[in-house]
């Protein structure tokens, strides 16, 4: 959500910040600015839209050496040229990501005192907030020591002051930052991929810290403190933020889950058991919401562990009750999920133990917990996860796996013969990948309106298949229980209403296999996904899947669902890697 990026030092500025911008353009935004120091002045250009209308705004030749710059996603006021950043009021000029949440009192407040506000944003008034504090000590990093305990939200900023233009400097709480440095100069930007075209080497700033950035050094305060820092090191490859020749990053995605898999095995090879506890609660949003219940589906029936899964913005603001041998599991690609880490740090102030799942190195919901499993998706770029979900459902079966094997609930032998069926997977994923979905594609592109059916594990796959297709081509789409659906919605099906119904639960297929037909009869298109033998006159157009076995089954019944939703989109023409008003990294509530 939103990008900041910053340089300071030999290179000319406005061509590394606009590369590194774009570089963070997966994270979703709607406008764009940069400003820059040159001549001894500060000058601002920004625009509404991509970046590539900021860039037809700039010289890149320009010979300036310091730029802030930044892509807005809005959250306090329209998207438009007004409110994008940066934002000038007095000496100070800031880029931010976050909510400053208590921004109107303190707006009220500098009114009175004669400020005047251009925008509508939050962000404005820290600007404002910062100058009328300088303005009282003279000495800015006093100033940002002072105002990051009276700013209420989260907020990343990078900051020029117009006293001191050789400088940038950074300060954050809760929305991301890192300090990256290179041979020729510094960085700040709101994540990684933002300067592995220049460096691989950063700091992570922690919450309430201050990095002052000159040409040549940075040093890092805390509490009017100098701190020392270690620097991290990025050892993936820069590929990944790369399509290598595919059209869309999401495709590219897509096809590197089979080796994501194979990662993911040869790496958790060692999972711990939790067969210590006795009730697990997994908090998550979207997608890796979605990935929770295909992990409560495994403990639940392999491990007999009951489990309840969460959506995190609701879990944080219900009572938490901690139970006896209680473990919450926390799942976010980023690890910056900004409910996700509030909910993280309600469970440990009720000492409920806690792990995270997350595929961001030493992102702060990491850091946070008491356990950590990464997952081994490497940089995901397209707004729409499909890789770093599969890495989540693929690391909550190991878990599952492990723990019914601790639990004695499965033999040595069984547990070996399905980890080597997870070694299988793969080539069947590759192979589903590569099958054709144009025909189903045809048949949905057009239409408003799709439902996704499935119970139990199967309508759990549902959701996430279902909100794939909506969020990427903009088809109004709704998962629901099989059984559910005559409970009002099947009101809305009509004729060739397309309804997607998954079937691989044995249990319970001939159950799906009915509401299939009750669909049917009141004009419903049913496209099946399946691993069984199903009634001809049960669907209209049939998916086969391999059936393995349970642990891995969701792995590949997720894989078509993917595919039809990119197929769809790029059908309907939309921006499938950044899809409209969504962000990657959802840094705020
Ligand atoms: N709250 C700020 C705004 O609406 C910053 C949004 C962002 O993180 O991009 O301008």
């Amino acid at each position: 959500m939103c990008g900041i990026a910053c340089y300071i030092g030999k290179k000319k500025a406005l061509p590394v910040v606009i590369s590194s911008l774009k570089s963070l353009e997966y994270r979703g935004y709607d406008s764009a600015g940069v400003a820059y120091v040159i001549e001894d002045k500060i000058k601002l250009i920004k625009t509404s839209g991509k970046i590539i209308n900021l860039e037809k705004k700039l010289d890149l030749k320009k010979n300036t050496y310091l730029c802030i710059a930044h892509t807005r996603w809005a959250t306090h006021g329209k998207a438009n040229f007004k409110n994008a950043h940066p934002h000038t009021i007095g000496k100070i000029t800031l880029v931010h990501n976050g909510i400053i949440e208590n921004y109107k009192e303190i707006k009220n407040t500098l009114i009175k005192k004669g400020y005047t506000f251009l925008s509508d944003t939050d962000s404005e008034v820290a600007a404002a907030y910062i100058d009328y504090n300088y303005k009282q000590t003279n000495d800015i990093l006093e100033t940002l020591e002072k105002i990051k305990y009276e700013l209420k939200g989260s907020f990343a900023f990078g900051i020029i002051c117009s006293d001191e233009k050789d400088k940038i400097y950074a300060l954050r709480k809760e929305s991301p930052l890192i300090v990256g440095k290179s041979n020729d100069g510094f960085f700040i930007a709101s994540d990684v991929p933002a300067i592995l075209n220049y460096t691989n080497k950063y700091y992570l700033l922690d919450n309430y810290e201050i990095a002052v950035i000159e040409k040549d050094y940075v040093t890092f305060y805390n509490d009017h403190k100098v701190i020392e820092k270690n620097s991290n090191t990025f050892n993936g490859d820069n590929n990944n933020v790369n399509k290598n020749g595919y059209e869309h990053f999401m495709l590219k995605e897509i096809n590197e889950e089979p080796e994501v898999i194979s990662k993911t095995i040869k790496e958790l090879k060692n999972i711990k058991s939790l067969d210590k506890y006795n009730k697990i609660d997994i908090i998550a949003c979207g997608s890796a919401y979605h990935a929770g219940l295909v992990g409560k589906y495994l403990f639940e029936k392999y491990a007999d562990i009951k489990v309840d899964v969460h959506i995190a913005s609701e879990y944080r603001y219900s009572p938490i009750f901690k139970e006896k041998n209680n473990l919450a599991i926390f799942i976010s690609q980023s690890g910056e999920t900004a409910d996700t880490l509030a909910a993280l740090k309600l469970a440990k102030e009720k000492r409920i133990d806690t792990l995270s799942i997350v595929n961001v190195k030493e992102s702060s919901i990491a850091r946070e917990s008491d356990e950590i499993i990464y997952t081994y998706a490497g940089i995901e770029i397209a707004v729409a996860t499909t890789k770093a979900y599969l890495a989540q459902i693929t690391t909550l079966s190991l878990l599952a796996l492990k723990t019914s094997y601790e639990k004695n609930y499965i033999s040595k032998k069984e547990y070996e013969e399905y980890l080597n069926d997870f070694n299988k997977i793969s080539e069947e994923v590759k192979l589903l990948i590569n099958s054709s979905y144009e025909e189903i594609a045809e048949i949905i592109y057009k239409k408003e309106d799709i439902f996704f059916i499935g119970r139990s594990i199967d309508y759990y796959l549902s959701m996430e298949g279902s909100l794939k297709l909506k969020e990427i081509s903009y088809i109004h789409s709704e998962a629901y229980a099989a059984g559910e659906l005559k409970h009002g919605t099947i009101s809305l099906i009509k004729k060739n209403t397309p309804v997607i119904s998954v079937i691989t639960n044995k249990e319970l297929k001939d159950k799906t296999i009915s509401n299939n037909k009750e669909v049917i009869s009141r004009g419903a298109f049913v496209i099946a996904i399946t691993n069984s033998i199903i009634p001809d006159d049960s669907y209209n157009i049939k998916i086969n899947i391999p059936d393995i076995n349970d642990f891995v089954n969701p792995i590949l019944t997720i894989i078509p669902m993917q595919m039809i939703g990119y197929i769809v989109a790029k059908k309907r023409n939309c921006d499938i890697d950044k899809p409209k008003n969504l962000a990657k990294s959802v840094t705020v509530e």
